[in-house]
């Protein structure tokens, strides 16, 4: 289990000096942030362990109608600003059983080709068809316009997914689904803050917000799901999905129409993220405020460019999504610069990742070989030149920021080195 890093061990003056007069680490010189300073997420705590005893405490481990996840349901409610919540038992089962719900109102569901694939697998399980369209440059989720030509009369829903803890408001898509009758669908997984007031002191203007506890997203619970909602019906809905029989009033009652998929939530990961939710203001200020110290450093680098609104201070930042404008560095088309640049920044001690690198549907068997790549050139363009920063999460603080940052002025001022590796990479 991982303590306080100790933040006074990295000092900015060496991490500025190494920065500036080293040789990289990938070519043998010495890192900026050694190994033991970044706490990984979900910053495994010895005061998890209470939350865990308590369920052991109960002497029940199963069921829904358990007190501790009622009363987890009542405080996710209040943090979602009132919206009835139903716990179930992954982000990707509340997907799918908000798409069930809504089914009635047309087979289509319009959602990005540049996608989670549990965000889109609930739509063949839920025996409906997707519509891809291509996503924005700038924030990585589908194209408000695209979206928009995409609806029609057999539009059931439109999932819109919001990656890294960004905000997709997508106003006019919203007012387009409404006219239409068609279910307007968040995937706020990665999102939680998007449950809150972000649209100009507004809630979202929409009918189902799908909710992932997992141990990487803000709840850090294990395995986890929400269904937040204004439709009483989904709430029950939830029921009609998962359960063959429950016990919410009391007494065990055998639904007489079930589609059993069993989506309890499990007492464990509700426990803890009923403890950790309570802390949820304190984790998104501390990940705003990270973001915010990074981002002004960051865009000294030419051609690095942010996959989030720069001018929105109540993105959830469950990561910090960049992108290379691969035109503005004089670097080959193709996955190369960013694959050489994110080995050279791991190389320095920077938790970055690539994330996807291939549309949804070719991560999907019930979807693989219906579309190209080819279709979606924006979509393209990012899985070639996208990865993010991972760990902006509390408790790694500013110090730790200031040297993610030295990390990447050190890569960028090696630049004309590595241009040379990245075209000899590209043209393997
Ligand atoms: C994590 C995630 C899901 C699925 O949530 P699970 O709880 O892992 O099933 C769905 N959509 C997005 C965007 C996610 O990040």
């Amino acid at each position: 289990m991982q303590n306080v890093p100790d933040e006074s061990s990295i000092s900015p003056a060496l991490s500025h000096f190494i920065a500036a007069h080293s040789e990289l680490a990938i070519k043998g010189g010495p890192v900026v942030i050694r190994e033991g300073a970044v706490t990984s997420w979900p910053a495994a705590n010895p005061r998890h362990v209470a939350p865990l005893r308590v369920v052991v405490e109960s002497g029940r481990y199963h069921r829904v109608n358990h007190p501790i996840v009622t009363a987890l349901e009542r405080s996710v409610s209040t943090f979602a600003c009132g919206r009835e919540v139903r716990a179930v038992g992954s982000g990707t089962a509340a997907i799918h059983i908000a798409l069930d719900y809504f089914r009635s109102r047309g087979n289509q569901v319009v959602t990005a080709a540049l996608n989670w694939p549990g965000a889109v697998g609930p739509i063949a399980i839920a025996g409906l068809e997707p519509v891809f369209v291509d996503v924005e440059l700038g924030t990585a989720s589908l194209d408000q316009d695209l979206a928009i030509e995409a609806v029609n009369p057999a539009t059931g829903a439109v999932l819109i997914t919001h990656l890294f803890g960004g905000n997709i408001r997508c106003p006019r898509l919203r007012q387009k689904g409404r006219a239409n009758g068609t279910a307007l669908l968040d995937d706020v997984c990665q999102s939680i803050g998007a449950l809150q007031r972000i649209d100009n002191g507004r809630l979202l203007d929409s009918d189902a917000l799908m909710l992932s506890g997992n141990g990487a997203k803000h709840l850090g619970a294990g395995e986890l799901g929400f269904v937040v909602t204004d439709h009483s019906g989904l709430i029950d809905h939830v029921d009609r999905v998962s359960l063959t029989s429950s016990s919410r009033n009391g007494e065990r009652v055998f639904s007489p129409d079930t589609l059993g998929f069993n989506y309890r939530p499990n007492v464990f990961s509700a426990s803890l993220a009923r403890a950790r939710l309570a802390g949820m203001d304190e984790q998104l200020s501390a990940r705003r405020r990270n973001a915010a110290f990074l981002w002004p450093k960051l865009r000294e680098c030419s051609g690095l460019v942010p996959l989030f609104d720069t001018t929105d201070g109540s993105h959830s930042f469950l990561n910090f999504p960049l992108r290379l404008d691969l035109e503005a560095l004089d670097l080959p088309h193709g996955p190369a610069a960013r694959d050489v640049i994110v080995e050279a920044l791991r190389a320095e001690g920077v938790p970055v990742w690539v994330w996807l690198t291939k549309p949804v549907f070719d991560y999907l068997p019930a979807f693989r070989g219906k579309w190209s790549a080819a279709e979606f050139p924006n979509t393209v363009t990012l899985l070639d030149t996208m990865f993010y920063v991972s760990e902006i999460a509390p408790p790694n603080g500013l110090g730790l920021m200031q040297a993610y940052a030295d990390a990447f002025r050190k890569v960028w001022a090696a630049m004309p080195e590595l241009r040379a590796d990245i075209r000899q990479r590209a043209a393997e």
